[in-house]
């Protein structure tokens, strides 16, 4: 394709500075001339000033563009009267909107990560979940009730419609890859608990049966979601694929992300049929904010994700390895020993970035 248009929402906390660097590595590793990035406010830091979280001029670019980067909402001091956090509103918005219903959260142990695990090595942990995105006990955020003070409710949703898809796209995604890394099985994980709730056992039997309508050739697998916190612990090399409810997937994605290094390496892509949105999976962190600390890695894989997505959605193979040069990339900068504080490391966000346009820019052999 020609060029790509990329609205860019930097947001607050960490935000713009692990934006601002993915943006550098996509402009390094692509070349300027196909991507033509577009920065667009929003956030929480926006809704401060101007009373909106997502200006509609900022949604009307994200709708037109060719995918959205974002770099991270949200501060814990601006508020709605209800209590909740206002920054939240940018991607729930997006989201929603966009019917971004599959939020994929890829947790890989990368090269020189030390995993808080005993006997993991890189590439042992390899596993991707699928969070449905739109719907789960997060479709109420804004619609809960509190009454006079002594009960508050909230109302988990679980559609056919949403549970089939989000199932399709997770069955999907396992055949592209290669199998867990214990038995090299093509494996989906429906993560539930259909033992105590009916929303839950009907998300379960929705994904068997699309199992059976389409996808035999993957192994299908259930787990109920407090266990699965200790099987992600002692035996992740068992997962492939696993495909969860709003609310677990958002949790357990946090406990993968623990397993592989911490927030600051997870990336994370929120996709519909329509349109992709790339950040990390970490927050805006404002407790590190502007102390240059921050590290870029998980929003720089994020764009290499976004990279993947373009590359599949348009056949540009310019662009899938420009992907493939960004995961080396990183890797050799692991390699090498520059790491992020929260890696144990001390290089700072700057260093990461220059390390990896400079890691790009290697002859490919030493690169690898
Ligand atoms: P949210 O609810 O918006 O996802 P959160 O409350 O989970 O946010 P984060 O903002 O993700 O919190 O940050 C949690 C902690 O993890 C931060 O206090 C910070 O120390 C650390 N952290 C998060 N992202 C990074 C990063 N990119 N680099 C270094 N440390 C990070």
């Amino acid at each position: 394709m020609s060029t790509c248009k990329i609205a860019v929402i930097d947001g607050d906390g960490i935000g713009p500075e692990v934006c601002q660097s993915a943006v550098r590595v996509l402009r390094e590793a692509v070349g300027s001339c196909k991507l033509d990035f577009e920065l667009l406010p929003g956030g929480a830091g926006h809704y401060r000033k101007t009373g909106k979280v997502l200006p509609e001029e900022t949604f009307t670019a994200c709708a037109g563009s060719h995918a959205i980067l974002h770099g991270a909402a949200g501060l814990p001091d601006v508020r709605y009267p209800d209590g909740t956090e206002a920054g939240n509103d940018l991607h729930l918005d997006l989201r929603f909107r966009l019917d971004l219903y599959a939020n994929v959260r890829p947790i890989k142990l990368l090269p020189n990560v030390r995993s808080p695990l005993n006997g993991v090595t890189a590439g042992s942990i390899d596993y991707v979940i699928v969070r449905e995105n739109t719907e789960g006990l997060y479709a109420s955020r804004g619609g809960g009730i509190r009454l006079r003070g002594e009960v508050a409710t909230d109302t988990l949703v679980i559609t056919r419609k949403g549970t089939e898809r989000v199932a399709r796209f997770a069955f999907n995604l396992s055949r592209q890859r290669n199998g867990a890394p214990k038995d090299g099985k093509r494996r989906l994980t429906v993560c539930d608990k259909a033992n105590i709730l009916r929303s839950y056992s009907f998300f379960r039997s929705v994904c068997e049966e699309v199992w059976k309508e389409n996808f035999q050739d993957i192994e299908i697998d259930y787990a109920y979601v407090d266990a699965i916190t200790v099987h992600l612990i002692k035996n992740p090399q068992y997962y492939d694929v696993i495909v969860a409810e709003n609310m677990f997937g958002d949790i357990i994605s946090d406990l993968g992300a623990g397993t592989i290094g911490g927030l600051g390496i997870a990336p994370s892509s929120e996709i519909g049929d329509d349109h992709g949105l790339f950040q990390g999976s970490h927050g805006s962190a404002p407790d590190i904010a502007g102390l240059g600390i921050a590290s870029p890695l998980a929003t720089i894989l994020s764009a290499k994700m976004m990279l993947e997505w373009l590359a599949d959605r348009h056949g540009d193979g310019h662009l899938s390895d420009a992907a493939n040069r960004i995961e080396t990339a990183v890797n050799s900068v692991l390699q090498d020993r520059v790491l992020p504080r929260d890696l144990g490391g001390t290089s700072t966000c700057e260093e990461i970035t220059v390390a990896v346009i400079r890691a790009l820019n290697m002859p490919r052999a030493t690169a690898a």
